[in-house]
């Protein structure tokens, strides 16, 4: 179809978004070193960093341990401080109560000519946004398509799992949101290959979809998900110029556009990671209205499946229920 799978928009600026967080840890950790170092001699400093390298140690070994005995406890799970995620479990996000109609709500029987629309997250998951969406979600009875980036699986397991059991489809958008043409093979390799295995480690499954980060595909990397049996270059429809989430436009205004593209076999682009956490927490508030909203439109929500087509194809995937 003339027009489908226009890419526009994907959070263009998220690679700087990582590299400020890579930058402002790198100073955190700098300030901390100062801290440290000021007024110890160098025996006792390393003493301090072996003792300090020792507790984080048995600390992710107890958190792993405490893991371990909560089994699928999604709670436990995502509170246990570990090494990597310890930074994160102050930052936490909005969550959504379902509403008395949100619990009165009769269920939509799908058949074959009920018209689909995809709604995407992409760039998750983060503890700022992803239990809302999925809150909204679960609230709605609604099913979506997270690509997850492999960084963010590992330093949340716990929000992927709940994504994965409350019957989402997650895919892979790459280990760390890179900008796949300048990425040589081995580059583009290592970024696939991680973010699978981050996935496939954490959530049991291996993934099969791909969505490139920024929608920008490189044909060495293509070659590299033939070869791994994903499949590449999902991608997703805009057909106005309205702005997207990542934009900050406001709950009004990203609620306009999930209605606006929302037609039969629709993918909507959205994001619950990247530069949209920057936005007003008030934006959020566009997830249940849009829903409500498409629903009156006389749409259902399905999910994005591989049609196992080629990559760099322009019809790599399908909206099904
Ligand atoms: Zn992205």
């Amino acid at each position: 179809m003339a027009g489908r799978r226009r890419r526009r928009g994907d959070d263009p600026s998220s690679t700087e978004t990582t590299l400020l967080g890579a930058a402002a840890l790198a100073a955190a950790t700098d300030r901390s070193r100062r801290r440290r170092g000021a007024g110890f001699d160098t025996r006792r400093r390393h003493t301090l960093v072996v003792v300090g390298v020792l507790v984080v140690l048995f600390g992710s070994g107890v958190a792993g341990f405490a893991t371990w005995l909560a089994g699928a406890d999604e709670a436990t799970a995502e509170a246990a401080p570990s090494a990597s995620s310890v930074q994160e479990v102050s930052v936490v996000g909005p969550r959504y109560e379902p509403t008395a109609a949100d619990r009165a709500r009769t269920p939509t029987r799908i058949t074959p000519a009920t018209p689909l629309v995809a709604l995407t997250f992409d760039d998750g998951p983060t503890p700022e946004l992803t239990p809302y969406v999925l809150d909204v979600l679960k609230a709605k009875g609604a099913k979506a398509t997270f690509f997850f980036q492999g960084d963010q699986v590992e330093k949340h397991p716990g929000i992927a799992r709940r994504a994965q059991a409350e019957g989402h489809v997650i895919a892979l958008h790459s280990y760390e949101h890179v900008y796949f043409p300048d990425l040589d093979q081995a580059r583009a390799r290592d970024q696939i290959v991680r973010g699978e295995e981050a996935l496939t480690r954490e959530l049991g499954v291996r993934p099969t979809m791909w969505r490139y980060p920024f929608g920008e595909a490189s044909p060495v990397a293509d070659a590299v998900l033939a070869e791994r049996r994903l499949v590449g270059g999902v991608g997703w429809d805009w057909l106005s110029t309205l702005k997207g989430d990542f934009e900050c436009p406001g709950a009004d205004a990203v609620t306009r556009l999930v209605v606006t593209e929302a037609r039969g076999d629709a993918v909507i682009l959205l994001h619950d990671g990247g530069d949209a956490i920057s936005c007003a927490g008030a934006q959020w508030e566009y997830l249940p209205r849009a829903i409500d909203a498409v629903r009156d439109k006389g749409l259902e929500f399905g999910v994005v499946v591989p049609t196992g087509r080629p990559n760099g194809s322009e019809e790599t995937a399908v909206v099904a229920p």
